[in-house]
């Protein structure tokens, strides 16, 4: 049996000698997405002499971190930040020579606002994602009913199911925030924030894969107001932020890179050299040869061989396809997780086209809501350096699992739908300056209840095949860093494997 835990810190600056006969390896990374292009900056890294080859479908690198900059304008087609509490992606940074380059939020406006009855408020100061660390700002805003409030008030004495206690206890995210904030909570709260982050349904998201802790404080403390009362009574280890002081999404936790988030990769690009990067090359299978090494086919039937390792890093649905000749059951596992699609329109608008006083980050519009908008980032008041001072940029966004159809909808059609939703909401006259829309289709994973036993399965059955390994955002974390983290983790395990 291959080693399968990582036995060293990802980033540490350890260097394997592998054994005479195997000085100069070769690997191939299928996937060109940070978590592929992270597993093939950490392959080099880990062997100097190796030969590590990228397999991109596309004609760029990148994935889901797209950013254009033109006249003053620089606009994240994807993703636009990452937190900086989980240290994969800062590290990452840092090795790359670009830490110095990442920019915190805005200081100023650093909230989510949130829809009701068509109006924009506040999420209440100290409200992060399922748990109020204060009362009184719950207590005093026009996000709840005062029935929601009583309701909020009694989660403390609320009991916990039987089976909390098993060790492998999962619920969906909806049904815990309903059993233990109450049912308004959730739908006006927690739902619209959980939407922006994860575009899933929170009926079906798994609470034990995306909220862990959530679980632990219930467990541990029997509610989650008495886990905060107990973590309010501990001391705050330097270094630490006190979370009461946030509201929504921890804002203060964010940082992005100057030149936005394709200034990663073209730092992690730089680091492959170019005849080892194919780009417009839609793997199509990944199997062994006579000699158990690997070989990696492209759609066109070009065969690229022999590799000593393959780190696969793209959408669980792709990696089933090239992994079912080699294992039936492993292709059956991954294509278990499915994927939610979403549209987003970015505006540019002159200041003065725009009523509202912007003192927010953006906003999350509940279901409950009956709108067609997920939510809306104002890009510009977020991070500096994203449109000239008298221009403001936001991006709206649609789709995700609730509203899958919407992103299909016509160009036109979607910028209509989000005009007017601005038009309401923050009250904009005239026509944007300029409009982008882009889709990303099946690209966002969703941790269905079951999720954490699911991926057990798949790591069990990859630790099978030697000189394979999956990483990216499938399979535990979707954020940016937990996808470093997981192209740092596959390129390990797979060094330590052929190590052994
Ligand atoms: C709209 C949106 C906003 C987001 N915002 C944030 C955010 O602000 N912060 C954050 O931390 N996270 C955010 N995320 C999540 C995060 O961006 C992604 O989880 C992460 O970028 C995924 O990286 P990846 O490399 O695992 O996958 P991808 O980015 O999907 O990369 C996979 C690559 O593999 C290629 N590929 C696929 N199949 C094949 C094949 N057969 N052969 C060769 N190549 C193939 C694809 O073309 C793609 O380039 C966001 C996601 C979305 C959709």
């Amino acid at each position: 049996m291959r080693q399968t835990l990582l036995t060293t810190k990802p980033n540490s600056d350890t260097v394997f000698q592998l054994p005479t006969s195997s000085t100069s390896p070769r690997y191939a990374i299928v996937g060109g997405g940070i978590s592929g292009l992270t597993a093939a900056f950490r392959l080099t890294q880990l062997v100097p002499n190796a030969s590590v080859e990228v397999f991109e479908a596309s004609e760029r690198l990148g994935g889901m971190l797209c950013t254009s900059q033109e006249d003053g304008y620089l606009v994240e087609h994807g993703a636009d930040s990452f937190l900086k509490k989980l240290p994969w992606a800062v590290e990452l940074c840092e090795e790359l020579g670009i830490a110095g380059d990442l920019l915190p939020t805005n200081p100023v406006g650093r909230r989510a606002l949130v829809v009701r009855d068509g109006s924009l408020h506040p999420v209440p100061e100290g409200f992060v994602v399922l748990k109020p660390h204060r009362m009184l700002p719950m207590l005093l805003t026009p996000l709840l009913s005062w029935r929601g409030k009583l309701r909020l008030l009694r989660e403390r004495w609320i009991a916990s199911p039987k089976e909390l206690a098993e060790a492998d206890y999962d619920e969906s995210v909806a049904s815990f925030a309903t059993r233990r904030l109450g049912r308004e909570t959730f739908e006006r709260l927690v739902q619209p924030l959980l939407a922006g982050i994860y575009t899933a349904d929170p009926t079906r998201l798994s609470l034990a894969a995306t909220m862990p802790d959530a679980i632990e404080a219930e467990r541990e403390h029997g509610s989650i107001t008495r886990a905060i009362l107990h973590q309010a009574n501990q001391k705050i280890p330097p270094g630490e932020k006190d979370d009461s002081q946030e509201s929504g999404v921890r804002y203060a936790s964010f940082v992005t890179p100057r030149n936005g988030l394709s200034q990663m990769i073209d730092a992690l690009a730089k680091r492959l050299t170019a005849e080892n990067l194919h780009l417009n090359t839609l793997v199509q299978s990944v199997t062994k040869n006579e000699n158990q090494q690997w070989v990696v086919q492209n759609k066109d039937g070009t065969a690229h061989e022999p590799y000593d390792g393959v780190i696969v890093a793209i959408p669980a649905p792709s990696a089933a396809q090239l992994m079912e000749p080699v294992d039936t059951e492993l292709g059956c596992l991954l294509q278990k997780i499915t994927y939610a699609s979403s549209a987003i329109v970015c505006m540019l608008f002159r200041r003065d086209q725009i009523a509202h006083d912007l003192d927010g980050f953006g906003f999350v519009v509940p279901a409950v809501e009956g709108s067609d908008l997920i939510a809306a980032s104002f890009s510009s008041v977020k991070f500096p350096g994203r449109a000239p001072d008298d221009q403001v940029l936001i991006r709206i966004f649609f789709g995700g699992a609730l509203q899958a159809e919407l992103v299909d909808l016509p160009d036109e059609k979607l910028q209509s739908m989000a005009r007017s939703g601005l038009d309401d909401l923050l009250g904009v006259t005239g026509e944007p300056l300029k409009v982008d829309v882009v889709r990303w289709r099946e690209k966002m994973p969703q941790y269905h209840v079951g999720h954490v036993q699911l991926v057990d399965s798949i790591e069990q059955r990859v630790a099978d095949l030697e000189g394979l390994e999956l990483a990216g955002n499938a399979y535990r974390g979707v954020g940016i860093p937990q996808c470093v983290r997981s192209g740092n983790e596959a390129a390990h395990r797979l060094v330590a494997s052929i190590i052994d």
